[in-house]
């Protein structure tokens, strides 16, 4: 990562800050820098910390099919270690600061970003915090001990271990099949009657598999190496090794209030960027539906509209 002269509060001004080291604030990164605009990215964790929660096997996938990828950052389907290497080579060549944006206030036309290092005025912000920063808990008791995962695939031998997972979209599925091709045995706990979100790969995947599902059930109780399901046929005690709860995050709504904006994040997949003020662009999992692909197809997105109206102006 590059150092750079602008840190504090002075009459230097940045094209735009990008808040996040995800896909999109990569991507805008990366464009930004194509684009010859003074950028800056800002990363309150390590860059690609979500990408710490997927198995370093899982393949990434490529979703939606029927979009492609735009801009500088490359992305197809690979395993997640060699995508995350691939892209920690390119960050060595962007102007990265490893703080967390705590607040963003416009003063006239340009915005101030407070951080835990220091203050930075940019006539630009692409904001690109992603969701992955609460996971959302089942509320039961026992779910803070060890054996008990959110949201993210243990890197563990599961090797002739019980391992259940809750949830029913892509990241539970996910992590199901990979703790089976690792030796488990595995059951899903799902509350619906079905699985209807995530991609039908995933869904035929579990059904050849060996992984039992129980749907309708729900976890009431979680004590050491033994969880209480309540089932269709009442409840039932099962032994575990390893819980991981896969079921979603929690919106980022304090951050959003304190900066004073609201986002309508759409259900479905999209390319574009959102313009919540003028100069504030939204990208990546605030958007719409969750996809990398997406995420980099909307950081290029809002790059390109700051960019075009610095070069008309
Ligand atoms: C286990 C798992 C598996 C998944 N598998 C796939 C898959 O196979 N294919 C796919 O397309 N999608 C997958 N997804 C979804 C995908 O990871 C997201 O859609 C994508 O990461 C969104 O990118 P983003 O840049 O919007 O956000 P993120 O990747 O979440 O990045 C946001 C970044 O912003 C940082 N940040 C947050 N707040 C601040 C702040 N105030 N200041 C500075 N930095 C901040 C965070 O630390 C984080 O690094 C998966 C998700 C999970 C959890």
């Amino acid at each position: 990562m590059s150092s750079h002269k602008k840190q504090y509060l002075g009459d230097d001004m940045y094209d735009v800050v990008i808040v996040g080291g995800g896909p999109a604030g990569l991507s805008a990164a990366l464009t930004a820098k194509h684009e010859e605009l003074d950028y800056l990215l800002l990363e309150k964790n390590k860059i690609l910390s979500t990408f710490e929660k997927y198995h370093p096997e899982k393949p990434v996938m490529t979703y939606p099919c029927d979009k492609s990828v735009k801009g500088p950052l490359p992305f197809e389907k690979m395993k997640t270690k060699e995508l995350v290497e691939k892209w920690k080579k390119l960050t060595d060549e962007l102007n990265v600061r490893l703080e967390e944006a705590i607040d963003i206030k416009q003063e006239n036309t340009t915005y101030i970003i407070k951080t835990t290092g220091g203050e930075y005025k940019s006539k630009n912000v692409v904001l690109a915090i992603g969701i992955q920063g609460t996971p959302r808990r089942l509320g039961v008791p026992g779910e803070y001990q060890k054996n008990v995962y959110h949201n993210q695939t243990p890197c563990l031998d599961f090797s002739n271990k019980t391992v259940v997972v809750v949830g029913g979209g892509d990241t539970a599925l996910e992590t199901a099949l990979i703790a089976e091709s690792e030796g488990a045995d595995v059951i899903i706990s799902y509350r619906k009657p079905a699985f209807f979100r995530p991609h039908k790969e995933n869904i035929d995947k579990i059904a050849k598999s060996k992984i039992k599902t129980i749907f309708n059930s729900h976890i009431v109780k979680i004590d050491g190496n033994k969880l209480i399901l309540n089932t269709n046929e009442g409840e039932k005690p099962i032994k575990f090794d390893c819980l991981v709860i896969c079921i979603g995050t929690v919106w980022p709504e304090g951050f959003l209030k304190k900066i004073g904006i609201t986002v309508e994040r759409k259900n479905a997949f999209t390319d574009k960027a959102i313009e919540v003020q003028p100069g504030l662009l939204v990208a990546g999992d605030l958007v719409g539906r969750p996809s990398i692909k997406m995420a980099i197809n909307q950081g290029f997105d809002a790059i390109k509209k700051i960019k075009n109206r610095t070069s008309h102006t």
